[in-house]
């Protein structure tokens, strides 16, 4: 990807462009931002730069070394995927040793460390060391949701960026180019729900579209069953994600309408609906329906996803 094709973040990309032009990157790099608002991706181009061996624009996305990049298969990047123990004390000296060690093949050593808020206090003073005299031709990358859990001397050694999400109208732009033949007016909805942050939507459109839609069915065939388990095991499965949870309420609020619609003898195609409205008398389903709305709204205050699960079980029930 060329850094002009990065999703929104005008001033941010202007910055970077005119940093790269005049070749005077940071040595070390912070991408900051939230989940799914393109940090790795931003790092992925960042280390294209760095690897890229066009004479002109870098990252010119079609040398060998951009081609590596972009497969994730360049010697010279290496990566430190955001967990305890790739970014642990020991970890954080490998990476040390190895940043001396002249690149294979690039012009430059990238390291990609991703999710910093994973490294501990002792692991981020181990790679102080190598921010304080940092090798030649190396060049450091970390993505962190927020810049505030990395320590003040290791942030004052690094030039922080911010990355924010796209907003709904590129997020839709983007899922529409990425998902050409899924219908535009579920895409918004879905861009919306995710208050257009393009990581989250894209994994569920991807991901949780029928999902949802099928755990949204089976927790209204549930609320029917006279145990009360299979509902709460059910409703469990919605601690998954805030978004994943909003996406099956969803669909739960459009079943509910159409049990509404069936109980009244309009005829609706949700199997689903069609069995609950014949299970319960009007005013259950009316119930039903408005609990499923209240919940809802219950979810966008912020509510712990546990306690939401279990409250949601028992007041469909009731
Ligand atoms: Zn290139």
């Amino acid at each position: 990807m060329l850094l002009s094709e990065f999703a929104a973040n005008a001033e941010l990309k202007y910055e970077l462009s005119e940093i790269m032009k005049r070749g005077t990157l940071p040595h070390a790099i912070i991408i900051e931002g939230a989940e799914g608002t393109g940090k790795r991706t931003l790092a992925d181009v960042i280390a294209g730069y760095c690897v890229c061996t066009s004479e002109s624009e870098k990252p010119c996305g079609v040398c060998n070394g951009c081609m590596k990049a972009q497969k994730h298969i360049h010697p010279d990047i290496i990566y430190a995927d955001g967990n305890e123990k790739a970014l642990s004390v020991d970890s954080v000296r490998n990476i040390r040793s190895g940043a001396y060690i002249k690149p294979n093949e690039a012009p430059m050593k990238v390291y990609i460390l991703s999710n910093c808020e994973k490294m501990l206090a002792p692991a981020q003073n181990a790679f102080l060391k190598v921010l304080e005299e940092p090798p030649k031709n190396v060049q450091f990358i970390m993505t962190v949701k927020s810049a505030s859990s990395m320590l003040q001397t290791v942030r004052s050694r690094s030039r922080i960026f911010s990355v924010f999400p796209a907003g709904i109208e590129e997020t839709v732009r983007i899922a529409q180019k990425r998902f050409p033949n899924k219908d535009i007016s579920e895409i918004e909805h879905i861009a919306e729900i995710c208050d257009g942050n393009i990581g989250m939507t894209l994994q569920m459109i991807e991901s949780g579209g029928e999902e949802a839609r099928k755990l949204a069915e089976e927790i209204f065939n549930a609320i029917t069953q006279s145990v009360e388990y299979p509902l709460l095991s059910l409703t469990g499965r919605l601690t998954e994600s805030r978004n994943f949870a909003a996406s099956v309420l969803d669909c739960m609020g459009e079943i509910a309408a159409d049990c509404v619609k069936a109980s009244v003898g309009v005829k609706v195609s949700s199997e689903t609906a069609l069995q609950t409205a014949e299970r319960y008398s009007k005013k259950r389903i009316a119930e039903i329906a408005e609990n499923v709305r209240y919940a809802r709204k219950v979810l966008n205050t912020n509510v712990n996803l546990n306690l939401f699960c279990t409250w949601l079980s028992s007041v469909l029930r009731t």
